[in-house]
Parts: structure tokens; C-alpha cells; sequence
């Protein structure tokens, strides 16, 4: 792996084919059905909520305890891994499906409604 790679010089192709090579020289494409997946990015995700469970850190915390940066960052890493496989599997183009979802969004939370620091629609 490249030391050198960082977000600000990667693309999406990259990390899709980085996932694919690693689920074809493990022969785990039968596995990675998009139910199995599904379901696998669903554990990660309850991973990475534990590492909250009864703790309250403060941002700041979280930032400055290696520890936790560390377990966050390695969950963060497995739901990113499972979502691409997602996308390989099903063949969707990540960078279309978040500019049309991203284009929902705006539609749906106005900013002229969703600004006043208010969640939910009034
Ligand atoms: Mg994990």
C-alpha cells in the first residue's frame, strides 16, 4: 500500500478496486451477496456505535485519546470496506448515486426551513 495515498489524492476507483482484488484472491465473491453485505456493514456499524456504549467523550476526547482515535478509525475503515463491496457488488456508481442522493437532500431540507437549528421540520 501506498504511504503517500491520502483522501485529497484518491479516488473512489481506487478504493473499489483495492476491495474487489481482496474479495477475488480470497475466493469470496459467493459470499459477498448484497444480503451478506448488507448485513456484515450493519455489524460494523453496531461496532462502531460500542465503542460509544455508557461513555460520553467529548469531541475533543475523541480527537486526543489515540485509543479511541484508533478503534474509531479501524470501525470507520470496516463500514467504509463493507459499503464499498455494496457498491461492487450491485454495480452502482458511487460518485452518480451521491450527487443525485445529495440533490434529494437539498430538495427535501431546505435551508430556508432547516437553518434555524432546528432537526426536524417545524
Ligand atoms: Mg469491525
Amino acid at each position: 500500500m501506498n504511504p503517500i495515498l491520502k483522501d485529497d489524492n484518491t479516488t473512489i476507483s481506487f478504493f473499489k478496486e483495492e476491495v474487489r482484488e481482496f474479495v477475488r484472491e480470497r475466493n469470496w465473491g459467493k459470499f459477498h451477496t448484497p444480503k451478506n453485505l448488507i448485513q456484515a456493514l450493519s455489524i460494523e456499524v453496531a461496532e462502531l456505535s460500542e465503542i460509544f456504549l455508557f461513555k460520553d467523550y467529548s469531541l475533543e476526547t475523541i480527537r486526543k485519546n489515540k485509543e479511541i482515535l484508533e478503534r474509531l478509525s479501524d470501525e470507520i475503515a470496516d463500514v467504509f470496506i463493507y459499503l464499498i463491496s455494496l457498491a461492487n457488488s450491485v454495480n452502482v456508481d458511487l460518485t452518480d448515486i451521491f450527487i443525485k442522493k445529495m440533490e434529494k437532500n437539498r430538495n427535501k431540507y431546505s435551508t430556508e426551513e432547516f437553518n434555524n437549528g432546528s432537526y426536524r421540520k417545524l
